[in-house]
């Protein structure tokens, strides 16, 4: 008998009869022998209703008690999905975070997870149950409810299934895997039957929501057989993430990602002295806003302008408190925020061995009047920030210059 930890998504339980099929699936699960535990998403779209609420009584809600209103949709959904499967006859029992003992750090609306205990879905399981759990949830030492970051469900899932030592952790979507881009864009984006946990990891922080990027970091760490499976379709394969082996080595670039959750902050006028990037980015740091690319220019008459890139769900916070900073360092210039850019990326651990990736990224991107606007680059992947308008045209640029459509070019060395 195999203990499988499954995840569903929003769009799987959208509606009530989604939520009733849902159930049959786990049904059938548990007719064919497997122990499930059941981590839940917020209904499709609720979640951004109620951030929208929120948002129509304050411009900047304080965390703590948006981390309370957003919980609320997953123990929506983790409530009827346990009545769904108590109508069909099975004995379920729903749980909060809380209750399963999900202690994070005080981050809200992006909290890590510390500790998980599972008492009382070990329990349920020793007792025949299905445990239903509410994704996305947590509290901290003071008990105060707590966030995940968005899609934040994913890591209620693999960390339970570590906490559990389940056999395996299946991640339920409305794709059917792991594509070489969002298959939503990329009409030609091929599926994934196996990714390494570092290629994963990499088009997870790049902006993939297909996985929030700290299940990954949870499957690899502690070593969760992680499955990306379609909800809906019956005979689909889905995508293992895997430790990486000799084959993906021989790819050149295995997925291109994009993230429209961008934004650049600009500071002009900054006196060009020791200790002035450190004080500005350890302000930042303070309130918890995660910087992604800097860029400082050369300055000029003793003067430089500094860019930086973040989440442009963060950009108004950190707006407010760049202006307090500049005007602290004695900054000549206004604090300008850019809205309307994204990340295109393209990752693969092929990268590390092959010259010359970057260069033909570029000039792809060239070839479209794309400009670029920033650059990063690790040893498995190339980040450009472009207008947001070009996106989903860099994406399918991309996708084609390294003949990700065709498996038989994908690895062919350059
Ligand atoms: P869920 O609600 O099930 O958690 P998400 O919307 O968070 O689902 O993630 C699934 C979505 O991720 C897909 O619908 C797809 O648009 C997007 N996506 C982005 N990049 C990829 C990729 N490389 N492979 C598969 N899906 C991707
Ligand atoms: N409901 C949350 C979100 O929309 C968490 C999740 O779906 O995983 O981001
Ligand atoms: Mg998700």
């Amino acid at each position: 008998m195999a203990l499988v930890v499954h995840k569903y998504g929003g769009t799987s339980v959208g509606d009530i009869s989604k939520i009733k099929a849902v159930a049959e699936k786990i049904a059938e699960a548990k007719n064919a022998g497997d122990e499930v535990v059941v981590v839940v998403s917020a209904m499709a779209g609720e979640t951004d209703r109620l951030i929208g609420l929120a948002h129509q009584i304050c411009d900047i809600p304080r965390e703590r008690e948006l981390d309370l209103l957003l919980s609320s949709g997953e123990r929506i959904s983790c409530s009827l999905l346990t009545l769904a499967l108590q109508a069909l006859g099975y004995n379920a029992e729903a749980f909060t975070g809380r209750q399963v003992g999900i202690v994070t750090d005080s981050a809200h609306t992006k909290a890590r997870i510390k500790r998980i205990t599972a008492d009382r879905v070990k329990t349920a399981i020793e007792k025949g149950k299905i445990a239903v759990v509410a994704g996305f949830q947590g509290i901290d030492e003071a008990e105060d409810v707590t966030t995940l970051g968005r899609g934040g469900s994913d890591t209620t899932a693999v960390a339970l299934a570590a906490a559990l030592n389940a056999d395996l952790c299946i991640i339920y979507t409305d794709v059917d895997g792991v594509y070489t881009a969002d298959p939503n864009i990329v009409a030609d984006a091929r599926r994934l039957d196996k990714i390494s946990y570092e290629e994963m990891l990499e088009l997870a922080s790049l902006g993939a929501k297909v996985l929030q990027t700290r299940s990954v970091e949870f499957a690899k760490k502690y070593q969760v057989p992680l499955l990306v499976k379609s909800t809906f379709e019956k005979e689909g394969k889905g995508t293992m993430v895997v430790e990486e082996d000799r084959d993906m080595e021989k790819v050149l670039v295995a997925g291109v990602a994009h993230d429209k959750n961008q934004a650049k902050i600009t500071i002009s006028g900054v006196p060009d002295r020791p200790g002035i990037a450190g004080n500005i980015f350890s302000r930042i740091a303070e309130k918890e806003i995660v910087i992604d690319m800097i860029i400082q220019n050369v300055s000029d008459q003793g003067l430089a302008d500094i860019s930086f890139t973040l989440p442009r769900t963060e950009s108004k916070k950190a707006l407010e408190l760049v202006k307090e900073v500049a005007k602290g360092i004695g900054a000549k210039e206004e604090v300008a925020l850019d809205t309307d850019i994204a990340k295109v990326s393209i990752v693969g651990v092929g990268m590390r061995s092959h010259s010359g990736v970057a260069a033909r990224m570029f000039s792809a991107l060239a070839a479209e009047n794309i400009n670029i606007l920033m650059i990063s680059t690790s040893e498995i992947k190339i980040s450009c920030v472009i207008e947001a308008k070009y996106t989903e045209l860099a994406v399918r640029t991309l996708h084609k210059t390294f003949g990700l459509e065709n498996p038989s070019l994908v690895t062919s060395s350059m």
